[in-house]
């Protein structure tokens, strides 16, 4: 593998360049297609048998009814590139997503101009997750331009609307059968082997109208939330004391949090309605149905406990995105590969460690795919203005994709 990693080294420039005009084409989700066509043409020119194609948003609504949020525009297509072994090895998918989501305000930086500046690559998706996919593309091609033979086959995907809920990730696995996957998403080359759940959902809480100057008279929907919300609090405190889960070491790997709230309709009448949206994070251990009944059940009893609300109870609904939890086994052949790959490049045993965010990797664990997430770059830069990539880390993270195709595919 040392030939391999010299490639790497000698084109990291190239690769660097490469993210750099990834980002310079815009595709946030539901506009892909630009993008597509460019790492359509990178995975030709590298020598990959490439196919695109356009998801069938409707076929998918049908089949999977989780899906509630698709952007329903033309030219969104999937694109695969493949490189066939030799014959006898196993096949593994290396996905990448290549929708980002908007810039928002407060960036130094161009955030549709990928600009490379003291070592890192800066702009919107720098991380999540265009890095990823240059890392997989430069991957292969160095196994290619240093004459590996794989036995088994490799399968790269960029896959369209993974921040609407794995869209494109979902139709490729319609097309696609591998012994395993790994996605590139951002895990500071941590290997994940889990994934947080997220329930969203809104409470709904009720008061009773009355003028400010009787207010005594009204009940403010306002203040009973706060006892809804202290009731949360605490729930979510045992909870996370109770739900220990190795691959989390975090403080709080399971939080709540309400993200938005609506109340009151003018400033002298006391409110009698609120609405509240929050996130309800999933241990990978819990099944969601019992996890949400365990939440509706905290509210009922908070509830009972009040004299209006006894009366009035808040509801509970669960609405957008009800992503599972997943989990696999850190014996799995895939997390040895790259655990090997690592150790081999770098000297150090490599972290292991659940992720507290979503991602695609459920979606093939459910269908039966061994999955992990591995990739340069730190998630906290995520969804935030100046995202960058630190470009050592991506040329680390190429360098153990590069071994662990190898390692997972078999040289011959
Ligand atoms: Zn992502």
């Amino acid at each position: 593998m040392e030939g391999v990693r010299r490639v790497i080294e000698e084109n990291e420039e190239e690769q660097f360049q490469f993210l750099c005009d990834l980002i310079s084409i815009k595709s946030v989700t539901g506009n892909e297609g630009e993008a597509q066509d460019f790492i359509a043409k990178r995975m030709r020119e590298i020598g990959l048998t490439v196919e695109t194609w356009e998801p069938d948003l409707l076929e998918m609504k049908n089949s999977y009814p989780a899906f509630s949020h698709l952007e329903e525009k033309k030219g969104r297509k999937n694109v695969t590139g493949i490189l066939k072994g030799e014959g006898g090895g196993k096949t593994l998918i290396l996905n990448g997503h290549m929708d980002v989501v908007e810039a928002g305000e407060g960036w130094n930086f161009h955030p549709w101009k990928g600009t490379m500046q003291e070592g890192r690559i800066y702009g919107r998706g720098a991380c999540d997750m265009k890095g990823g996919l240059a890392s997989i593309l430069y991957a292969i091609d160095a196994l290619k331009e240093a004459n590996v033979r794989l036995n088994g086959d490799v399968i790269m995907e960029s896959v369209i609307g993974e921040e609407e809920g794995g869209t494109g990730t979902l139709s490729a696995m319609q097309k696609y059968k591998g012994d395993a996957a790994i996605i590139t998403e951002p895990t500071r080359l941590s290997i994940a082997t889990a994934q947080e759940g997220a329930l969203t959902f809104r409470l709904t809480v009720r008061g009773r109208a009355a003028h400010a100057c009787v207010r005594k008279e009204g009940v403010s929907a306002i203040e009973k939330f706060e006892k809804i919300h202290r009731a949360i609090r605490v729930f979510e405190a045992e909870r996370n004391g109770r739900l220990m889960h190795p691959a989390y070491k975090q403080t709080l790997p399971f939080p709540i949090l309400i993200g938005k709230i609506r109340s009151g309709n003018w400033d002298s009448t006391v409110p009698d309605t609120l609405e509240a949206d929050g996130r309800f994070g999933i241990s990978p251990r819990e099944d969601i149905l019992k996890a949400r009944r365990s939440f509706e059940k905290m509210i009922e009893k908070t509830c009972v406990k009040d004299t209006f609300l006894r009366r009035n109870p808040v509801t509970v609904e669960w609405r957008g995105g009800q992503f599972e939890p997943a989990e696999i086994s850190p014996k799995e052949e895939v997390v040895q590969s790259v655990a090997r790959s690592f150790s081999s490049i770098t000297g150090k045993k490599p972290v292991m460690e659940g992720m507290t965010y979503g991602a695609d990797m459920r979606l093939f664990i459910q269908h039966g795919i061994p999955c992990i997430m591995f990739g340069a770059g730190d998630v906290r830069k995520a969804h935030f203005p100046d995202e960058f990539m630190p470009c050592d880390e991506l040329v680390m993270a190429t360098k153990v994709l590069a071994g662990t195709i190898a390692d997972f595919c078999g040289v011959s």
